[in-house]
């Protein structure tokens, strides 16, 4: 069974999309097998991973109306990881589903049926805690918050990690946080050392060792639709996403030999 991962910050611009697309690559590279969720209406994961989003037909909103099937659904991206696209009529999911039971369920019903093909399945969440990051919070075993060291990202975390608690009590019970990356880090900064450590204070080993540094390849990468690994396979960022890849699949293996 594939781990799935929430990729998440209902803050808007700090690293989530270029965190999905760039994780995929690195553990596709590392021989995993990866599908990745883009959950927000903006394509910009699928755009990203390579894929066209005006020319997808079925994408993540006719799965959660239930207009199509999981497999239908799946493209395989030039990066060597699947995607499940998304485009702007995923905008419209939320309005349309709000009669609908089970609405919240709905991703993690469609992942169900494909989560025995990967070994991590990434969802990339919109900018906001409504319906479609609920989608995605309610289908992954654990969260993945990529946060920019500045004051106010202490402030948007708490928001977060009490959405995470009252999930557990109702809708996901096994919702962990993975863990906390810290992205577009500039070591110059005194804020930016600060706002780290308060983390470490505050999460422990929760926060990664590895840090995302600003670098201006990983915001290059996308408009060619290709992950930094493609396009600068020795810029220091697509170096962090592989250091990410790694720690990701070591703490796996500490927590599989601890069950
Ligand atoms: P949204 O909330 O809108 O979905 P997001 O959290 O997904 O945004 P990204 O789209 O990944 O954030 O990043 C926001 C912008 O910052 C993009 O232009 C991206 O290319 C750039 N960016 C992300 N990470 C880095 C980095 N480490 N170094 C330099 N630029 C970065
Ligand atoms: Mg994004």
């Amino acid at each position: 069974m594939g781990k799935i991962l929430a990729i998440t910050n209902q803050k808007g611009g700090v690293g989530k999309t270029t965190t999905a697309v760039n994780l995929a690559a690195s553990l596709a590279a590392m021989k995993r097998k990866v599908l990745l969720v883009d959950l927000d209406p903006q394509g910009n994961a699928t755009m990203g991973s390579g894929i066209d989003k005006r020319a997808c037909k079925q994408t993540v909103y006719h799965l959660l109306l239930g207009l199509a099937e999981v497999g239908d659904v799946i493209l395989q991206t030039p990066s060597k990881h699947d995607i499940l696209p998304a485009n702007r009529e995923l905008a419209g999911a939320e309005v349309e589903l709000v009669d609908e039971e089970n609405r919240e369920v709905r991703l993690k019903r469609a992942l169900a049926k494909v989560a025995e093909r990967y070994d991590f399945i990434l969802i990339d969440c919109p900018p906001a805690l409504n319906l479609l990051t609920l989608n995605g919070l309610v289908a992954a075993d654990a969260v993945m918050i990529p946060m920019q060291c500045e004051y106010y990202a202490l402030e948007g975390l708490s928001d977060l990690v009490q959405t995470v608690k009252r999930l557990r009590q109702h809708l996901n019970p096994k919702l962990e946080i993975e863990g906390l990356l810290r992205t577009m880090y500039d070591p110059r900064s005194t804020l930016a050392l600060q706002v780290a450590n308060q983390l470490q204070q505050h999460f422990g080993d929760k926060v990664y060792r590895t840090v995302v540094p600003r670098n201006i390849r990983l915001a290059e990468a996308p408009s060619y639709g290709v992950p930094a690994l493609e396009f600068d396979k020795t810029s220091k960022g697509a170096q962090a996403y592989l250091q990410l890849a790694g720690e990701l699949l070591r703490n796996q293996e500490k927590q599989a030999a601890q069950a």
